[in-house]
């Protein structure tokens, strides 16, 4: 047995409101797990950009921020949002630069209903519903671009942006391509919205198809994104990996979310497949103000990024061996509210710990 051969650099970013709770919950389950099976460890370093500090201090990362993050082996990421500061200011203060900076251009957001828990629509069987959304993460719809004219009169003018390149969609659609391929149903569906919007969104179906061509053994279909809601709701077994842009991608991802059972439990991945920089694991979940500081968020999803985590940093064994101890737990009735349980966060939290060192 090898014994602590590998140590990972982690750079931890809770957050504001939930994110600190549910990111203390996932570093505890994190070295729970690396004590247990002892062949790595994680060397954790916290970064206290918040919206609270940013409200006193008036910047959200250093200036060298992304520099230090570029130093990690991936990052930890728990929310970001807050009452007291307009929400595109804290994304476009923390969240938004990291991604762009380090390159992750995908998201990706597997969607699953775990055992002990059931979906909110009686329709949907748990096994019915097993998807991926793979999300452009870093251009379309949320490009930056654009300005407004006229601001300070009863006429303002004001131009949102998408830019989509060509580049930016092939890689996307290769991604979505390979993840399809690499599961059993070889299925992808492609969202989209050219009916209505002529540019961008032709060019997406356009490269969709030519990058298609070589993936033969991939099964494929094409939703317009209004249908696509209609069809998650009513057909959920239709479907295997989705892939969609930035804005079609963040919204059909909550909606797969609340018919998994809550919002609570989806993990997400911003990736850089080129491996050049970091990696971020977050659970899709915002700051959820009304809950903060209760002790009472569901740290599922954040143990789910977790395991994503693992995964992407090379150990599929512990990795699996995190996701059978969170599926444990649920399916024993350990859970919080939001998936109609009565525990709290630590409860939850010591029930997958407790498991995670069964396995030794
Ligand atoms: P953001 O703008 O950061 O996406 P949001 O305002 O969309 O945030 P979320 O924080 O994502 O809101 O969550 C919406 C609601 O869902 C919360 O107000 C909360 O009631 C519930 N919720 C979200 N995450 C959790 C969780 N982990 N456990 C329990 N309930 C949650
Ligand atoms: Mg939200």
């Amino acid at each position: 047995i090898r014994e602590h051969s590998r140590i990972y650099q982690i750079a931890s970013i809770p957050g504001d409101g939930i994110g600190v709770d549910i990111t203390e919950a996932a570093v505890q389950v994190l070295n729970t797990l690396s004590a247990t099976l002892r062949t790595f460890q994680f060397d954790f370093k916290t970064f206290d950009w918040s919206s609270d500090k940013y409200l006193e201090r008036g910047w959200y990362m250093e200036p060298d921020g992304l520099e230090q993050l570029k130093k990690h082996d991936a990052i930890y990421f728990g929310a970001v949002g807050s009452p007291e500061v307009p929400d595109h200011i804290s994304l476009w203060g923390l969240i938004l630069p990291i991604r762009k900076a380090l390159n992750q251009y995908v998201n990706v957001r597997p969607t699953r209903i775990l055992p002990g828990t059931k979906s909110p629509l009686e329709n949907v069987k748990n096994e019915d519903l097993d998807w991926v959304i793979v999300r452009e993460n870093s251009e379309g719809e949320y490009s930056g671009q654009g300005g407004t004219s006229h601001e300070h009169s009863d006429h303002a003018v004001a131009t949102e942006v998408s830019i989509f390149t060509q580049v930016g969609i092939e890689r996307i659609m290769h991604f979505a391509f390979e993840t399809a391929k690499s599961r059993p149903r070889k299925k992808l569906t492609m969202v989209t919205k050219s009916n209505a919007q002529r540019h961008g969104m032709v060019l997406w179906d356009k490269v969709f198809y030519e990058v298609a061509k070589q993936y033969p053994e991939v099964e494929i279909d094409k939703m317009l994104v209004d249908a696509m809601t209609v069809r998650m709701v009513l057909h959920p077994k239709s479907m295997d990996t989705i892939v969609a842009t930035n804005l079609h991608a963040d919204i059909l991802s909550d909606l797969a979310a609340a018919l998994s059972g809550s919002i609570g439990i989806a993990p997400s991945s911003n990736l850089d497949p080129t491996r050049k920089n970091p990696s971020m694991f977050e659970p899709i979940h915002g700051s959820a103000p009304d809950i903060a500081g209760k002790g009472i968020a569901n740290p599922v999803g954040a143990f789910w990024s977790a395991a994503e985590m693992v995964r992407w940093l090379g150990e599929e064994a512990a990795a699996d061996a995190l996701m059978k101890a969170i599926e444990n737990v649920t399916a024993a009735g350990v859970k919080t509210k939001d998936l109609g349980g009565d525990k709290n966060t630590k409860e939850v939290t010591e029930a997958v710990c407790a498991e995670i060192q069964k396995l030794q």
